[in-house]
């Protein structure tokens, strides 16, 4: 697959080469491996510094996976994840520890990693303590600025994790991912478990944070809606591959993979007069233990002809706008 990079122009952070995660489905008496999933396959792209890039898909389509790879919180089957130029999955030790503290992530569910006997200062201060950073006092003063960094006060510290609504406890993890000073955060669909008008507050606090202290996204979601509003680029994802990347107003302004324009067609326009027309895909998103020959989407492309059930359409650029970039047989890209 072609690599889906960024404009050379601005200073690349991560690279994510050819990354593949399979995971072994064993059976029989001897339980021998008899199947794989292929969760994430032959996927490519670059973050430049201080940028944010939206990976979009249905569950399951191993967005999550990518996220959890490039971490090392998953092995990977193959690929390679370079951050600021050092090959992030042959680290091990004190070096992956170093480099798991610049590379940090936030849950959907930040509930589920908070120890409930916990108060959330305690729970904030865990990573600096771990790596050892600053004195008694030093890690209090992290903890209490990285709080109100994310709107929580002091007094919050000495709460317990059951005491918050869902949209502190989302603060308290990004508090939490703040405090080891990372360059690049994996937000795994941050805001999926909150209340619209909370995930709008959760999405303008990631964004001042962004600014503010330089930070390196890559936002996890299933709703297009979301990453619209955060992201400089998107990538849509379909069982364990992208299908179309490109920079936000492109992408949203000139969809070209069918799969992206139904996602888009799914988007209520917040004008009553106006609606959009709603591209609905027949069957079930396939298993990726037996992904479907050729494209992967054929099964439920409007417009799919004999070529996609035989032929894997390559990731092309557009002529007309090359950071635009297709997994498609009839667009314009795979014309050129
Ligand atoms: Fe549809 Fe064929 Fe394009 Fe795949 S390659 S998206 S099946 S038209």
């Amino acid at each position: 697959m072609s690599e889906t990079s960024i404009d050379n122009k601005t200073e690349e952070l991560i690279r994510v080469q050819n990354l593949v995660k399979y995971y072994p489905v064993t059976g029989g008496v001897f339980r021998r491996e008899i199947a794989q999933v292929k969760a994430v396959d032959d996927v490519s792209f670059s973050i430049a510094k201080g940028e944010t890039l939206g990976l979009v898909g249905e569950s399951g389509c191993g967005k999550t996976t990518v996220g959890h790879t490039i971490l090392q919180l998953l092995p990977a089957t193959s690929g390679s994840v370079t951050f600021e130029g050092t090959d992030v999955l042959s680290l091990k030790g004190a070096e992956l520890k170093e480099m798991r503290r610049k590379m940090q992530i936030v849950f959907q569910d930040p509930y589920a990693s908070l120890d409930p006997r916990l108060p959330i200062g305690e729970s904030i201060a865990e990573g600096i303590k771990i790596h050892k950073m600053g004195n008694a006092d030093e890690r209090v003063d992290r903890v209490i600025e990285n709080m109100r960094r994310v709107g929580l006060e002091n007094y919050h510290a000495n709460r317990y994790p059951h005491e918050f609504s869902g949209g502190q406890r989302q603060r308290i993890g990004i508090a939490r991912a703040l405090t080891l000073q990372p360059k690049f955060i994996v937000l795994d669909e941050p805001v999926s478990a909150l209340d619209v008008s909370i995930q709008a507050q959760v999405l303008n606090i990631l964004r001042n944070l962004q600014k503010e202290l330089e930070l390196t996204y890559l936002f996890v979601a299933h709703n297009l809606a979301v990453v619209e509003h955060i992201s400089d680029r998107v990538a849509v994802m379909y069982l364990g591959k992208i299908a179309e990347m490109a920079p936000r107003d492109e992408l949203f302004s000139n969809p070209q993979h069918p799969y992206t324009q139904a996602l888009m067609s799914a988007i209520p326009i917040p004008k009553p007069n106006r609606k959009r027309e709603r591209v609905i895909l027949s069957g079930d998103v396939p298993s990726p233990l037996n992904p479907p020959n050729g494209c992967r989407f054929h099964p439920r492309c409007p417009i799919a002809k004999d070529i996609c059930s035989h032929e894997e359409p390559e990731i092309k650029s557009l002529v007309s706008e090359p950071k635009h970039k297709v997994a498609c047989h009839f667009t314009e890209a795979a014309t050129q």
